[in-house]
């Protein structure tokens, strides 16, 4: 299990049964979670977003392979490519929408950003931090990622309507310039716009 999951609760027949030890698994991952709440939750963060981006940690959005495993009757395949089933995976990282916005964040950021292969190399690239790309930065960044793809996944699914990625991009960059305007005096944001836009 990797630092930033949680231990699933047991179930409701296991719970009656469990012993000591299993409770003990179970309540041993209570800090972990503070740790990654203390990444997503950071101070100057945009509570919608860093709301969004706890649920998506959690693998609790509603794609359509989650629809499907509750036993809904849906077509499984990604709104907005339609190529690949469509995972949380697949949709923040892998989906070539997704691929065009962390390929401009590629371009935009002073460091390495990788390709990320799951879930957690993202969550790992996010919460670590260098001086030309500050931890806050990276989350900054993940968050308003992963919130805008889900916001075109919804349109896509609604209206049918998707913003092309680059104009998507615009917003990202216009809010995460914006939200470093706005801490510009707090301690660990004076220096990111000059990071973020040189
Ligand atoms: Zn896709």
């Amino acid at each position: 299990m990797q630092w930033f999951e949680i231990a699933p609760l047991p179930s409701v027949s296991d719970r009656r049964t469990c012993n000591g030890s299993k409770w003990f698994e179970v309540l041993r991952q209570r800090a972990p979670i503070q740790d990654i709440a203390k990444h997503i939750w950071y101070s100057g963060a945009t509570p919608k977003h860093a709301f969004h981006m706890w649920i998506t940690n959690l693998n609790r959005l509603p794609t359509r392979c989650r629809l499907a495993l509750w036993g809904m009757q849906v077509d499984t395949s990604c709104c907005i490519c339609s190529f690949h089933p469509e995972t949380r995976d697949h949709l923040m990282l892998s989906c070539p929408y997704a691929m065009v916005l962390w390929s401009e964040v590629r371009r935009r950021c002073r460091d390495v950003v990788p390709v990320f292969n799951d879930w957690s190399e993202l969550m790992q690239w996010s919460s670590s931090s260098s001086a030309p790309a500050p931890s806050n930065l990276r989350m900054l960044v993940a968050q308003a990622i992963v919130y805008y793809i889900w916001q075109q996944r919804n349109n896509m699914l609604h209206n049918q309507i998707l913003v092309p990625p680059l104009v998507t991009f615009n917003g990202i960059n216009r809010h995460i310039i914006n939200c470093i305007y706005a801490a510009r005096k707090r301690k660990k944001f004076c220096s990111l716009m000059a990071l973020w836009l040189i």
